[in-house]
């Protein structure tokens, strides 16, 4: 494999290459200086969606700090990680970056439990639906729902971009894909086939960016102590090594470098072990790549430390009674106005009211709303109770159920 520091790397014959696009679902004049991925990747930076994924929580709350993660700086840190990871491999690049900055614009506000609360209401309404899944959404953000371009909705992203986008998909909703669009998006989840190399570079670089930025933020937050990081084997053997080469090495420097060496260890890992597959396998089209199974993964042993990481951060830092408390004010904040918008459409914009059916209306309005927004929604609707909830978590209260 060529030295990533040294020039050019030649993309490998199983790399998407934007000359052999699927291209997009309308067919649209070549831009005269970009290829058809810089220019996804610039439709993505110039949406809406992405500029609302500023106010839109990871694991804290826009309200409880300036310095934690959004999803505006997770997609950042994906896309600088799966172009860190791409380049040495011989993939493309840019794909991935445009892949990464869109891979969440489906997100509701508060996070994965506000996805689980907007999953509950739609099936409580549409029991044989297949529920709300936020890699879907996101694919509705840049296909369906932002309204930019006078020929058409949506952003008219490439095949490549956009099956990246679509991470995981029911086969519910992957069937109602293919009767839209035949041989598209939907139909790897039909006949079970991988997607791209770029698209699964974006995968693992999202796991590898949120655990190591969780890690950062638990311990910013004082929810999760050095010492127990220090309960990780992989984390502590980082930190010893740190503590032998500077002694003096403490606080925020020392969890810096910990956290540095680690994602190194994971990314040159992954290229490491990824790059042997590719060697082995050898696909000569982006379409072999999708037959074969999955390319982009880590090395046996580095799979087991990101575990080990994972499941620390899910007992220690997921669980903490106080993200969980936070976490339940946003859960009751997206049922609430679920149940007042399906109630009265009319509280919505007009051009949300009028469309039916009412309920996928209402979690298209309230999947696209920041944080703040829904909170300021909800207080409108019903009182500053949540607020006051909210308010009372944050200065330190756990555990108690938000105020109705
Ligand atoms: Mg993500």
């Amino acid at each position: 494999m060529p030295s990533p520091v040294h020039g050019a790397i030649p993309l490998r014959p199983c790399a998407c290459d934007p000359v052999g696009s699927r291209g997009r679902r309308i067919r649209e004049p070549p831009a005269p200086w970009r290829d058809d991925y810089q220019r996804d990747r610039d439709r993505i930076v110039h949406s809406t969606a992405f500029r609302r994924l500023v106010y839109k929580t990871q694991v804290f709350l826009n309200h409880e700090g300036d310095l934690f993660r959004t999803r505006l700086t997770h997609s950042l840190e994906v896309a600088q990680l799966a172009r860190a990871i791409a380049r040495p491999l011989g993939l493309n690049e840019t794909l991935c970056e445009a892949i990464a900055l869109a891979h969440d614009l489906g997100h509701t506000p508060f996070g994965h439990a506000g996805q689980e609360a907007l999953d509950a209401c739609l099936r409580e309404v549409d029991s044989h639906g297949a529920g709300f899944e936020h890699n879907f959404q996101s694919l509705r953000v840049v296909d369906v729902l932002e309204q930019r371009y006078p020929a058409f909705d949506g952003l008219n992203l490439t095949f490549e971009t956009r099956e990246g986008i679509l991470k995981h998909c029911s086969l519910h909703h992957a069937r109602a894909l293919e009767v839209a669009e035949p041989g598209g998006v939907g139909r790897r989840f039909i006949e079970r086939t991988r997607p791209s190399l770029e698209a699964q570079i974006c995968n693992v670089a999202d796991e590898i960016a949120y655990s190591a930025h969780d890690i950062d933020d638990g311990v910013r937050s004082g929810l999760v102590t050095m010492q127990q990081l220090l309960e990780v084997p992989t984390l502590r053997e980082v930190h010893d090594a740190v503590r032998a080469e500077h002694s003096a090495a403490n606080g925020r420097r020392m969890l810096f470098e910990v956290i540095r060496r680690t994602l190194s260890k994971q990314v040159h890992d992954l290229v490491d072990a990824s790059a042997r597959r590719l060697d082995a396998a050898v696909p000569a089209t982006p379409d072999d790549a999708r037959r074969l199974p999955p390319m982009i993964l880590f090395g046996e042993d580095v799979a087991r430390e990101v575990r080990e990481i994972k499941a620390f951060l899910r007992l220690n830092l997921y669980r903490h009674p106080r993200v969980v408390a936070t976490t339940d004010v946003g859960r009751k904040v997206i049922r609430d106005l679920f149940h007042a918008y399906v109630d009265r459409p009319n509280e919505m914009p007009q051009e949300h009211a009028v469309r039916e059916p009412r309920p996928a209306a209402v979690v298209d309005y309230v999947a696209g709303m920041t944080d703040r927004f829904a909170l300021r929604e909800h207080e409108r609707l019903h009182g500053p109770g949540v607020t006051a909830a909210l308010r009372h978590v944050l200065d330190g209260g756990t555990g108690v159920a938000p105020a109705d």
